[in-house]
């Protein structure tokens, strides 16, 4: 009987001991930008490393299979990975996005819409006739993310991806905020699935990565094609990063979703705190969706301070442990400011239209002690005006 390895078995093990050299243990890493052939019009495995690496492939495989794709192309950075996504789109070709989704993300896509290079409709994916009206245009790609980032709104991927089979479109699933730990939309209709790997991917803030793993191997091969045109493989180097941080990715995120439900329970009965945006509270619009279509709730959420601006100065300079920093899904917990830091780069009228208030801060959740990040925001949320 063949026993389907558990994801987290992958996860730390794919490609461990195989080294054919001297048996290391841990895969090693291949810096070299050439490989010799083995004769005259007779290559090795690899020939140069923008098209192919054993260290860059190595973690292609083990996104591949945690995701449940057939292959996957890792890239420099999160953004790299989306723009790939949009290399083969023409010029009549239509895109959906969520109007909520990452600003970078939407500032992509309208750059490339103004230069004409196609259209891009942006939709809130949580009006069903909106996103309904959005595919009656026979788009060529609807994009999703979720949950998405900041207002962790959850969308329901297999029905996305059912509709959208119908109208020929295919669909892309942004999972840097779960992971295939926490969410896996392959095996729920995705064609697509794209990863900053810079997040929880990695884990350890210290690389900037990106993925797109497929659900085909047609579009596997058309999108190492792209990345080799376009030169966007990321370096083996960082991919040595990735994969290393990638081995732990299941405790890190069990530990931090636990102490995530426990800061946004604190939360959510702190008089000073208006709205919380967590997936995994009862009252989260959501939740029952969240719970059928992931593993967990994950490691991010959003509040309101009661307070306008002027609270959220105090907050965010008043907390000790939490660091004021954008990017999410580190070791260390982080605070940002979505209207002047992550978001600032969205019009306040999308931001408005978005939801996205300006007494929003998001947390990304690290691995200090519950108790410590509680009693750190508690006394940030009392400091005197
Ligand atoms: N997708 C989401 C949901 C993100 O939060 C980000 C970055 O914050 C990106 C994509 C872009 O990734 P990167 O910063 O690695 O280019």
């Amino acid at each position: 009987m063949t026993h389907e390895k558990a994801l987290q078995t992958i996860a730390a093990s794919n490609g461990v001991a195989a080294d054919s050299a001297y048996g290391a243990a841990a895969p090693p890493i291949y810096l070299s930008s050439t490989f010799a052939f083995k004769g005259f019009e007779r290559p090795g495995g690899h020939e140069y490393t923008r098209t192919s690496n054993p260290t860059r492939d190595l973690l292609a495989d083990t996104l591949a299979k945690l995701e449940g794709g057939a292959g996957a192309v890792t890239l420099s950075s999160g953004m790299a990975a989306i723009n790939l996504l949009l290399d083969p789109m023409e010029r009549d070709d239509l895109v959906i996005a969520p109007h909520d989704c990452y600003s970078g993300v939407q500032r992509l896509l309208s750059a490339h819409a103004a230069k004409g290079h196609f259209k891009v409709e942006f939709v809130d994916q949580s009006d069903a006739e909106a996103v309904a009206t959005a595919l009656g245009r026979n788009p060529k790609l609807l994009m999703i993310e979720t949950p998405s980032n900041p207002l962790m709104r959850v969308v329901d991927i297999r029905a996305f991806c059912e509709a959208a089979k119908k109208v020929g479109a295919k669909v892309a699933v942004d999972n840097t905020f779960l992971s295939p730990a926490l969410q896996r939309p392959i095996p729920l209709g995705a064609d697509f699935v794209v990863h900053s790997m810079t997040k929880f991917l990695n884990g350890h803030s210290d690389v900037v990565g990106g993925a797109v793993i497929c659900a085909s191997e047609s579009d596997a091969e058309e999108m190492r094609g792209w990345a080799n045109i376009t030169g966007v493989t990321g370096s083996p180097f960082d991919s040595y990063l990735t994969l290393r941080g990638l081995r732990t990715l299941f405790p890190r995120l069990e530990r931090q979703q636990r102490t995530a439900e426990t800061i946004a329970l604190f939360l959510q009965q702190h008089p000073s705190v208006e709205a919380v945006h967590y997936p995994g509270l009862v009252s989260h619009p959501s939740h029952a969706l969240a719970k059928a279509q992931q593993a967990g709730f994950g490691a991010m959420l959003s509040f309101e301070v009661a307070g306008g601006i002027a609270a959220v100065r105090r907050l965010v300079e008043s907390v000790r442990i939490f660091t004021l920093a954008e990017s999410l899904g580190g070791v260390e917990s982080l605070i940002a400011h979505p209207a002047t830091m992550t978001h600032a780069s969205m019009a306040p009228e999308a931001r408005a239209a978005a939801g996205i208030k300006d007494n929003l801060l998001r947390l990304s959740v690290g691995l200090e002690h519950e108790g410590d990040l509680v009693s750190d925001l508690a006394q940030a949320l009392k400091a005197p005006a």
